[in-house]
């Protein structure tokens, strides 16, 4: 699955709950730019295992590491991997200060990152203890890049760009330039 499409999925699948969180009052609507650059940046995270993918071309170096030692779809697309993001999040949080929902936020679009490759003909191989992850039947499955791909990303763009509108107040409606400033300054007070 492109970027793009991870992008346009996580937000689909985010943007519900994150108006009831809003709704009730565990967020605020100033923090809902951190937390959806948050989640695009974790939506688009797992494939640095990928030296030609979207991040790989943000970070220099890492993805060869990445590359060298872990076949593409395999550690940081595993339940293994997840749990290692948990605890580097953790450590994050306690050294750096981010913002449990900030990391939250990440950790659940990396989550849907997986979910997503799910969707694809080629699945997880490895996900957890030697087994395929395929959320979908197999007819329902798509190859990455292809028409397929297309009229997915379609269908989640609409409903994440339907549950913007629906959900959250367009005065606070932040604009995409602001929201891909917040992820890159948020990945700068990583490194
Ligand atoms: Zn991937």
């Amino acid at each position: 699955m492109t970027y793009k499409t991870h992008i346009a999925f996580a937000g689909a699948i985010s943007l519900y709950p994150l108006h009831q969180l809003q709704l009730h009052h565990y967020i605020t609507p100033a923090q809902l730019p951190t937390l959806l650059g948050a989640l695009a940046l974790g939506a688009v995270m797992p494939d640095i295992d990928h030296t030609r993918s979207y991040i790989s071309n943000k970070v220099p170096i890492l993805p060869y590491i990445f590359a060298f030692y872990t076949k593409h779809r395999g550690f940081t697309h595993s339940l293994f991997g997840l749990a290692v993001v948990a605890l580097l999040l953790f450590a994050i949080h306690r050294f750096k200060g981010v913002q449990t929902a900030t990391l939250a936020a990440f950790w659940f679009g990396y989550l849907l990152h997986i979910a997503g490759d799910a969707l694809t003909l080629s699945g997880i191989k490895n996900f957890c203890c030697d087994r395929a992850l395929y959320l979908f039947p197999r007819f329902l499955r798509f190859r990455t890049g292809s028409f397929g791909e297309l009229v997915y990303f379609f269908l989640f763009s609409a409903a994440a760009g339907y549950e913007y509108l629906l959900f959250f107040d367009p005065t606070h409606m932040p604009d995409i330039t602001r929201h891909l400033h917040t992820a890159i300054d948020f990945f700068n007070s990583l490194l």
